[in-house]
């Protein structure tokens, strides 16, 4: 009978969030599969736990992946950990899980550190409905195709960013969504220096930019405003227009005062108020 597959969150800062189930799975995993072998030893000397370790990462998930099944395969059971955080989870272990599903090898998920969950449940965005985007890509199509798509996106998302990528990134996030879009910024979650930066992508961008971003960052970015809820807007914008016009105001000035008291784009209401 095959072996099981434990896929084993460690902290994202702190190790107070070692649970006693992650120990006790760390320790009676006949080996530990590790995105870097330095980073894992080192947890594992602070539980006081010596294990035959592997490494399983982004670069070897071919012969990597193999190793670790042969051994599931053959009885043994594997405890998989990354650097931080959950696997699987923008991080290496999404195609091991899959193989060991096709193969039917027991996968067993043990809760704990995620730096998206802890990012969301403190962002103070909707946490109803959300995407989880992780890290847009490099390559600028890629990256604009990606925020394309998401223009018209309701759901509260979620990004991970490097420090030195950060400041790009909201640039490209305000050009994609408009400046105005709130957005937290949570950084250094469950370190020393933890922070919940609760603003515009506009603001956000403007600040980095003059000062430069350190430690680790995820964006939480409110979604669009339901489109029934925008025209229901706009419309109650054409009747404030319409009222001011009576009262005497030109059109310019009424749809820059609706615009305003209503929190609605002036443009978008211009052209409504002209039918065009
Ligand atoms: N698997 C991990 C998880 O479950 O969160 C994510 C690994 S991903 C390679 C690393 C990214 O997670 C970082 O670039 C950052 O966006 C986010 N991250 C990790 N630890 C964090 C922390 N303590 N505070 C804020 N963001 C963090």
């Amino acid at each position: 009978m095959a072996g099981t597959l434990y896929l084993v969150p460690t902290p994202i800062g702190n190790l107070g969030d070692i649970s006693r189930r992650m120990a006790d799975t760390l320790s009676l995993a006949d080996f530990v599969a590790a995105e870097d072998t330095r980073v894992s030893v080192k947890l594992l000397n602070h539980l006081g736990l010596k294990k035959p370790m592997v490494t399983y990462h982004r670069h070897n998930t071919d012969s990597g992946g193999r190793a670790v099944i042969d051994r599931l395969l053959a009885g043994e059971s594997c405890a998989l950990v990354t650097d931080a955080g959950t696997p699987a989870i923008s991080d290496p272990g999404e195609e091991l899980v899959a193989q060991c599903a096709a193969l039917s090898i027991p996968v067993c998920p043990i809760p704990g550190p995620c730096a998206l969950v802890s990012a969301l449940a403190v962002s103070g965005q909707p946490t109803g409905r959300f995407t989880f985007e992780g890290f847009l890509a490099m390559n600028k199509k890629n990256r604009r195709v990606r925020l394309d798509s998401l223009r018209g996106e309701e759901r509260t998302m979620i990004f991970y960013e490097a420090p030195h990528k950060l400041t790009a990134t909201l640039q490209d996030l305000a050009e994609a969504f408009g400046p105005d879009r709130p957005v937290s910024l949570c950084r250094e979650l469950t370190k020393l220096h933890e922070e919940v930066r609760r603003t515009t992508l506009g603001e956000a961008a403007a600040w980095y930019q003059e000062n430069a971003p350190k430690g680790e960052f995820v964006l939480v970015v409110r979604g669009a405003e339901p489109v029934q809820a925008q025209e229901a807007a706009l419309e109650d914008g054409l009747e404030m227009v319409d009222r001011l016009r009576e009262e005497g105001l030109s059109l310019r000035d009424a749809v820059k005062r609706s615009a305003r008291e209503l929190g609605l784009a002036r443009n978008q209401l211009y052209d409504l108020a002209v039918g065009k």
